[in-house]
């Protein structure tokens, strides 16, 4: 074997010719401010090492501070000396454990609903339940900022796609009354959208789902563990938990971990369990895992006063960017975007920030409009007064020094 075969994929193959094109991120390198993959050499929660630099970590989804809980990391040390570090298989076959279980009944209960089921991420669980549930010629009805796993389950599924504006349920009405009654149909929802911190209504969406004889899910990524009385998400916040068909989540963001889940009536789950592929063709999420979600599922019961800290910081963060004369959109959730326009200013914002000693997230097209380009922040229980106050005074001086307040 010689590498020349290999030597002339790279050059020649129209296959690659995009790769060799794609000049965007190097352009970005070459003028310091590519802000991805930024490899964190220490983290105690609230603060990160990033480059040798110490950081407040305003980019996190960990939203009440569960990745350094004691009891989060003894029980994920217990099961990793009881079960092993992996399951080396699918759900389906040889990849169920007893803790799968266990968190899968606490878990609906925890959510009021039948059953659940727990998923490896949470981007499997959106294309899970949309390509079990959504068949051909059947329809699915998608905001235009819901999050990319569930556009791509979408596009997965052998169901028709149908996008109305967001949060605009008028534009919804109007597109889902099109449809022949008899044909099925999902509207599925981010109960809080990731990129504006915005609650979804879902009582209307599921009064317009119950007029129009659809299924309606709600994501609640972003929702569980900071909204409802104990954190139950959306729905127990408004209150209409029986109306809201199936719940979808991540553990990826309350939780501390990683994996997924999809709660719902025990027919649902059933008929999921044995026709998701993206659930049973991937193996089970691991048992240190699984058993950490189940450490932060009593706990998030246990310290309902982590979710009041989470929203007395937001409330701090959330004032003082008004006051410093930020525009931070409609938020109403610990997700705050710092609106800040075109994309290079944003990449320009987001290292001033990294330099004066804040970590956050810049988010750009097509996760949002192109003019609308932002700095993602979302805070967590554990954040001190002090962090968000240095906080503000990075973006305030950043903020007047790049002419945006
Ligand atoms: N849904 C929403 C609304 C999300 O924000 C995310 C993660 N950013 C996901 C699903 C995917 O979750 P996971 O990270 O567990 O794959």
């Amino acid at each position: 074997m010689t590498s020349e075969p290999i030597e002339a994929l790279g050059h020649d193959v129209a296959l690659l010719e995009k790769c060799r094109n794609f000049k965007f991120a190097r352009d970005l390198q070459a003028k310091g401010l590519y802000p991805y993959f930024r490899p964190i050499s220490d983290s105690e929660d609230t603060e990160v090492t990033i480059e040798g630099r110490r950081l407040i970590m305003l980019g996190s989804n960990n939203y009440l501070g569960l990745t350094h809980h004691p009891k989060v990391i003894s029980a994920a040390e217990r099961a990793l000396r009881g079960y092993g570090s992996g399951c080396t298989g699918s759900r389906f076959l040889n990849g169920t454990l007893d803790l799968h279980e266990k968190l899968e009944r606490d878990l609906a209960r925890f959510l009021g609903k039948e059953d659940c089921l727990v998923f490896s991420t949470g981007y499997g669980a959106n294309l899970g339940l949309i390509t079990a549930l959504v068949g051909r010629n059947e329809h699915i009805y998608i905001d235009k900022l819901d999050h990319a796993s569930i556009v791509d389950g979408a596009q997965l599924s052998y169901g028709r796609t149908v996008r109305f504006r967001h949060s605009e349920l008028d534009d919804l009405e109007a597109k889902i009354s099109l449809r022949a009654s008899e044909r099925g149909a999902l509207i599925i929802v981010d109960g809080v959208y990731s990129m504006d911190g915005v609650i979804a209504d879902v009582p209307a969406l599921a009064r317009i789902a119950r007029r129009y004889g659809a299924v309606l899910a709600v994501d609640d990524a972003h929702a569980v563990g900071v909204l409802g009385p104990n954190g139950e998400g959306t729905s127990a916040h408004f209150g209409v938990t029986d109306e809201v068909d199936v719940i979808v989540g991540t553990f990826s963001k309350s939780f501390a971990s990683v994996g997924g889940y999809v709660a719902a009536s025990e027919e649902v789950i059933h008929y999921v369990r044995h026709h998701s592929r993206p659930f049973m063709f991937s193996a089970a999420l691991p048992p240190a895992s699984t058993a950490s979600v189940q450490a932060a599922l009593e706990v998030i019961q246990a310290e309902p006063e982590r979710r009041q800290r989470l929203w007395e910081n937001t409330a701090r963060l959330q004032s003082g960017l008004v006051n410093l004369g930020f525009d931070i959109g409609k938020t109403e959730t610990p997700v705050i975007p710092v609106l800040i326009g075109e994309l290079e200013p944003t990449f320009i914002f987001w290292r001033a920030m990294f330099e004066a000693g804040v970590f956050t997230n810049p988010v750009v097209s097509p996760a949002v409009p192109e003019s609308e380009c932002r700095l993602r922040t979302s805070l967590m229980a554990t954040h001190t007064s002090d962090q968000i106050d240095r906080s503000l005074e990075a973006f305030g001086k950043v903020g007047r020094e790049l002419g945006v307040i």
